[in-house]
């Protein structure tokens, strides 16, 4: 399988080059040049099958030519081995034909699990064949941080670097990282908040003079690995439920349009798929485009779904380049009047094109918990923001009642408890039975001032497991 870049100037990747990737050098995003076709057939014979092992089939046709099946296979065997449940995906029914497809089984209760797991172990994979070892920076507030550590700890080739705003994440969420002990892991508190922890990884990005020679990699949702791992459970959860002979539709709790893209793949791929709902907070660029063709940049509100919350949606271009007709010089004409202007819309016919199978709504904080609320009431599930916020665009947006309606469910509500507060709800929820000690483990991190020299130097002094590069 080859890779192209949205923007059409950057030259066409394999496999292994794109997972080693971040942007394109033409600042685009990569994408397959072809997108594999499953047959109805071969779709209703993959019903039952265990996790990994689907995975395997859905995912073989991006990684051939770079992975052996063989390796592929045992790779996914341990990547979703390490889930508590069985199932690894298990789906939850809510109401009449609406389902919860619970993403937050994994390490770190989120389903950033899913990609980040299968990511590092993909890398080692590769850079175990070349010899070769790479530096990863990441900022987080929350979520992908933590996932990207659980999913690196066990890399011989790699040094993880995280920088959260000291101070500024939640306890559960700062312990998710910091009790995650090994050489090669690193988080960084920086006295700072979050945009100046994302600025320093882009700053990174652009001058590597520090790293002495030794490659960068990006872990964020622009990661191609990343999209293709979210494509499998879209597959796993509508096979459960009659698919490919009955369609199925999803509502995914969106921020930087990766989880949802995946899904729009899946029903490229022959999955039928009959409604994608686009599900955002306040945080709603997305619903503005899906709604009225607008994609214009608005400023950052802090919501109850943080997660969630973005000013731009970095997948988005991905799906552009499909809309117009993966014409690469269209996408880099819009991006540019995008940075030029914080705007952007397409032309009529091609956001018809795009309504035809996305709806969207916004939610916001009131809304969230109230969704909380009334499903505990009715079910006494209990639902994390992001989720209900989820189930709220699923119940006002649905096209059809005869026709499942699967919400993706991306967190465990134990990670955000002002949330469930905030929703009256008394029951505070526990963490499951392998983080159950979380507050008594050891924590290690490094308090680092707001500056670029200062983090880049902690970085090369120890950036090959904990020794100098
Ligand atoms: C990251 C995240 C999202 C948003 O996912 P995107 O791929 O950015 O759309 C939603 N919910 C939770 C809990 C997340 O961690």
């Amino acid at each position: 399988m080859r890779y192209i870049s949205t923007r059409g100037q950057a030259p066409a990747l394999n496999f292994e080059d794109v997972l080693l990737a971040g942007l394109a050098s033409d600042g685009g995003l990569y994408v397959p040049e072809n997108l594999p076709r499953f047959t109805v057939e071969e779709i209703a014979s993959w019903a039952g099958l265990p996790y990994h092992e689907l995975a395997f089939r859905v995912m073989r046709p991006f990684v051939a030519g770079s992975i052996a099946d063989a390796d592929f296979k045992q790779i996914l065997e341990d990547t979703y081995g390490v889930f508590a449940h069985q199932a690894v995906a298990p789906l939850t029914q809510l109401g009449a034909n609406e389902w919860v497809l619970e993403l937050f089984q994994g390490p770190t209760l989120a389903f950033k699990d899913f990609a980040l797991q299968l990511l590092g172990r993909l890398l080692d994979h590769v850079l175990a064949k070349r010899n070769e070892r790479v530096v990863i920076m990441g900022a987080t507030s929350g979520d992908t941080g933590s996932a990207a550590i659980e999913g690196c700890k066990a890399c011989d080739n790699v040094d993880i670097f995280i920088m959260h705003p000291h101070n500024r994440v939640s306890e559960v969420q700062r312990r998710q990282m910091t009790t995650i002990l090994g050489e090669n892991i690193h988080n960084i508190a920086i006295e700072g908040n979050f945009d100046d922890c994302q600025e320093m990884v882009k700053a990174s990005f652009a001058d590597q003079g520090f790293l002495k020679g030794t490659r960068l990699v990006a872990v964020n949702s622009i990661n191609w690995a990343r999209i293709m791992a979210q494509i499998v459970y879209y597959f796993h959860a509508a096979l459960q439920l009659g698919a490919p002979h009955r369609s199925v539709a999803f509502s995914v709790p969106t921020g930087n349009f990766g989880d949802i893209f995946a899904g729009y793949l899946a029903r490229n791929m022959g999955l039928p798929i009959n409604q994608l709902i686009v599900a955002t907070n306040r945080n709603d660029i997305l619903h503005r485009f899906m709604s009225g063709n607008r994609y214009d940049k608005d400023t950052l509100h802090a919501s109850l779904s943080p997660s969630m919350d973005i000013m731009v949606s970095s997948n988005f271009e991905r799906l552009l380049f499909d809309l117009h007709g993966r014409n690469g010089l269209a996408v880099s004409a819009l991006m540019d009047e995008f940075k030029a202007t914080g705007k952007l819309s397409v032309a009529d016919d091609r956001w018809t094109e795009a309504r035809r199978l996305f709806d969207s709504l916004a939610v916001d904080d009131e809304q969230t918990c109230a969704t909380i609320a009334q499903v505990h009431a009715q079910t006494g599930y209990l639902l994390d923001p992001h989720t209900a916020i989820g189930v709220k665009a699923a119940r006002d947006c649905r096209r059809s009642q005869a026709l499942p309606m699967v919400v993706l469910g991306t967190a465990h509500p134990v990670k955000f408890p002002e949330a469930v507060e905030k929703a009256g709800i008394a029951a505070v929820p526990q963490l499951p039975p392998h983080l159950a000690d979380l507050f008594q483990r050891e924590e290690r991190c490094t308090v680092l001032a707001n500056d670029l020299k200062t983090v880049q130097d902690f970085v090369s002094q120890h950036g090959n497991r904990g020794k100098p590069l």
